[in-house]
């Protein structure tokens, strides 16, 4: 027995699907204690969209630790926040007409989510919200609450409330206005809904199985919730950070939530670190309501400083993203069509291929690991093989991806071949 067998949690998860002990990473390649390489398709579940260890990130975070910056420092101002919120202004807030306000909460994008509840229901007045079908939003009790997924529902031990769940766009198939009933529902005062706080929403739900609301969808979601006094709360932690081909997830559709989530890909280098983004009409915070020791993980705000002066300070990056995202669409949609009854989802580079059945779509990302590919799967049965490599990569390797797993797909339908497991240095 290993010392993770015989020491760690058996709650872990990752390491049970690409069981060997990672040593190093680069760029788009993760590197296991053997040398061995992998194209990494996983990225932290949607952390690494710049990639292992870039270098001008690297340089930056060394650079101010060899000059001892501040690493902790509670919510406490200091340059390095000043820096980010610099930044974050003109980088994202200001080109993009956005009025928001900026709370730092505790570093994982469920905390995030808790504080955006939180606010919501106080600011309204109201305690249920509206969460939607296969939505995922983390695993602490208000989070797990307005989480679909059974699994972590059942592990929270005590009865979830405080949600009404509504169903996603596209939920009962293309014939059915899942808004309009969702619509009466909340007009009928009768209906047994209490009027919600506010919506919760993934634009393109990343853990549910990349089920994509359209841009119709989501202005119209806007509408119900203005018309119904209730806050429009989009989770853009896997979703956002320039994932779907724009910095922010919902920016193609025009809206402008009164809340939004970000975490994950924010500080750019896999450093934990999350955000609340609010009107500053709801920022009605009382001092220290919402607090937490890691609030101010400064490491983080350095190199996501340096992430959004280096890929947003123009929109040259999120157009490379957006090219990309089409050749790997039209990639996976050549693999889609060899096995009928598959289907390509997603937007940007958040993109899935659902396959009839979670027991195929393992098969296929077991198979992809041992051809150097490290790819997971999403969705209620895990049905949906989804790509979340990072950003920058290289059409080289984006072909030589959409080569294994058209392999691993043929594989999978019993048309063998053999392995293509190349050394990177
Ligand atoms: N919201 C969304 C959309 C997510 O995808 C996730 C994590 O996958 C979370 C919230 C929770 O983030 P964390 O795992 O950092 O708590």
């Amino acid at each position: 027995m290993n010392i993770f067998e015989r020491l760690e949690s058996s709650v872990c998860c990752y390491a049970r699907n690409f069981p060997v002990t990672f040593h190093r990473a680069v760029g788009v390649h993760l590197f296991d204690n053997r040398g061995r390489p992998y194209l990494d398709f996983l990225s932290g579940a949607g952390t690494l969209n710049y990639g292992h260890n870039h270098p001008v990130l690297k340089r930056a975070l060394l650079r101010y630790i060899e000059h001892d910056g501040i690493a902790h420092g509670l919510d406490m101002h200091t340059s390095a926040k000043e820096a980010f919120l610099e930044s974050f202004y003109g980088c994202v807030l200001a080109p993009r007409q956005l009025p928001y306000v900026v709370q730092f909460t505790g570093p994982t994008g469920a905390n995030a989510v808790e504080a955006a509840l939180k606010v919501a229901r106080n600011v309204t007045g109201r305690h249920n919200v509206i969460a939607f079908t296969n939505g995922f939003h983390g695993v602490s009790l208000g989070a797990a609450a307005a989480t679909g997924n059974a699994l972590h529902r059942n592990a929270a031990g005590i009865p979830l409330t405080g949600i009404t769940r509504a169903l996603f766009d596209g939920y009962l198939g293309e014939g059915v206005d899942t808004l309009d009933m969702l619509d009466r529902l909340i007009a009928d005062r009768s209906s047994g809904i209490d009027l919600p706080a506010a919506a919760i929403v993934e634009t393109v739900q990343g853990e549910g199985g990349v089920n994509t609301a359209s841009l119709d969808w989501l202005q119209r979601l806007e509408k119900l919730c203005r018309r119904h006094g209730m806050l429009l709360i989009v989770d853009d932690i896997q979703a956002g950070c320039g994932r779907t081909g724009s910095f922010f997830s919902f920016e193609p559709a025009g809206i402008t939530p009164d809340i939004v989530t970000l975490s994950k890909s924010l500080s750019g280098y896999g450093l934990p670190m999350a955000v609340v983004l609010l009107k500053p009409e709801h920022d009605q915070w009382k001092p220290g309501e919402h607090n937490g020791t890691f609030r101010g993980n400064n490491h983080a705000f350095v190199t996501a400083r340096e992430t959004l002066e280096h890929f947003w300070r123009d929109d040259a990056f999120a157009q490379e993203v957006r090219q990309k995202g089409a050749r790997l669409r039209d990639g996976l949609a050549a693999i889609a069509a060899k096995h009928p009854g598959s289907l390509v989802k997603g937007r940007g580079m958040m993109l899935g291929i659902e396959f009839e059945s979670g027991d195929l779509a393992g098969k296929i990302s077991a198979n992809a690991f041992t051809k150097g590919l490290v790819i997971e799967t999403s969705g209620r049965d895990g049905q949906v093989v989804k790509c979340l490599c990072p950003l920058i990569i290289e059409q080289k390797d984006i072909e030589r991806a959409l080569s294994i797993l058209s392999d691993c797909v043929d594989e999978a339908l019993g048309r063998t071949r053999p392995a293509t497991l190349k050394r990177v240095s």
